[in-house]
């Protein structure tokens, strides 16, 4: 049997023909850059998020840089975010010259830690990277509390999140801060055929001036208002997002089905020795990643499991097995191992199983079956 980390050519089966209907629509039109098919995706993105704006933009990572300059991050800034996640998190504060602070995580949920990040905020802090990591959005309550405070503007990091609810009033990823980005990268929950992004808002000044920042700062055409840049989301991408949008939902809620089946096997299977994904009260997760720990497996072991289930066609992986902050690229701002505790032990002890809506029963059963197989031989 093979459980692939993930199955898009069996999703692409289902939707073929509607999708090479929109993408001839757009053939026909050759409108390729922005234009109506764009703004329309937008409006029902924004919708879907519950949010007054959405802004598409070239994919994730600018998501984030342009929701970092809108909201006039510099040079002279500190922005804190977590350190256990993907480098496009903290990767465009560097970009602007200012600096990330590195943040560390509640161990059960792996989203950063609100409780240690008063300690870490200086007069130079300006912003919060939030990350909703694997799906399930952060302890924003508390988060936003604190940036009040301290008049810090908070941006999402939604790219893993499409779709997840948060807490009692039920706002969705993208309307718990200031700003959020979306990434439509085709292994995202909602992907695309190549790149894209996507930022949201309920900022009006910020929709202006985002629209500006991602066409070289311009609102008329060769009136260059404010430096900005190229980063614009294609009419192409936009059409096959549309139409995949309308089955965001049921795919989010096979996900969820999918991953109560491994909870349930796993504990079956090994009672409390496997730790499987913790989701706070009145949260709805996403399961972009469904991730989990072994009890006495980590480092070498964890390694060794992994490869055991690669060797039996499973596509295990760890996200993520170096943490921002011991990244060659980020060597320059000193920090050590055991800085950030709850971060490096995470790094050394999770990894996900494959998840997605095509995954049968029958495959499941066969990885945990396969975890089973392993730890006997590490
Ligand atoms: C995918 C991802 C990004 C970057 O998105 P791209 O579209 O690949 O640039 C940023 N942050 C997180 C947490 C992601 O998972």
């Amino acid at each position: 049997m093979k459980v692939p980390p993930l199955d898009l050519p069996k999703q692409y089966k289902t939707l073929k023909k509607e999708i090479r209907k929109k993408i001839d629509e757009v053939c026909d039109a050759q409108a390729f850059i922005l234009g109506k098919t764009v703004s329309d995706f937008e409006k029902r993105f924004a919708a879907y998020c519950g949010a007054e704006y959405a802004i598409g933009c070239a994919n994730g990572t600018d998501a984030i840089l342009l929701a970092l300059k809108v909201a006039g991050i510099t040079h002279t800034d500190e922005v804190l975010v977590p350190s256990f996640t993907f480098i496009a998190s903290a990767e465009p504060i560097a970009r602007l010259g200012a600096t990330p602070v590195f943040c560390d995580i509640d161990p059960e949920t792996y989203n950063i830690d609100p409780f240690l990040l008063e300690q870490k905020i200086t007069t130079k802090t300006k912003a919060i990277i939030v990350v909703h990591l694997y799906g399930q959005i952060a302890h924003m309550k508390p988060i936003m509390k604190l940036a009040r405070k301290y008049k810090l503007t908070v941006i999402e990091d939604a790219c893993q999140a499409i779709g997840a609810v948060y807490g009692v009033g039920r706002k969705k990823a993208g309307t718990c801060g200031d700003l959020a980005a979306f990434s439509f990268f085709p292994t995202k929950n909602l992907g695309g055929f190549g790149d894209g992004g996507m930022i949201v808002t309920n900022n009006k000044r910020y929709d202006e001036k985002l629209r500006m920042l991602r066409q070289h700062g311009s609102k008329k055409r060769y009136h260059n208002d404010l430096l900005g840049m190229n980063s614009r989301l294609d009419a192409l991408q936009a059409a096959v997002l549309d139409l995949k949008l309308a089955y965001l939902d049921r795919w989010l809620e096979a996900r969820r089905e999918r991953a109560r089946y491994y909870t349930e096997l796993l504990s079956e299977r090994f009672g409390p020795d496997v730790i499987t994904p913790v989701t706070e009260k009145n949260n709805l997760h996403t399961y972009h990643q469904y991730t989990i720990k072994i009890h006495g497996v980590s480092g070498k072991k964890r390694d060794m499991l992994i490869d055991i289930l690669h060797a039996h066609d499973i596509g295990a992986m760890t996200y993520y097995p170096i943490p921002c902050h011991l990244q060659k690229c980020f060597s320059y701002l000193g920090y050590t191992k055991g800085s950030l505790p709850a971060t490096e032990e995470a790094a050394t002890r999770v990894f996900s199983l494959p998840i997605y809506p095509e995954l049968t029963q029958k495959q499941q059963a066969y990885v945990v079956e396969t975890i089973a197989y392993g730890l006997k031989n590490i």
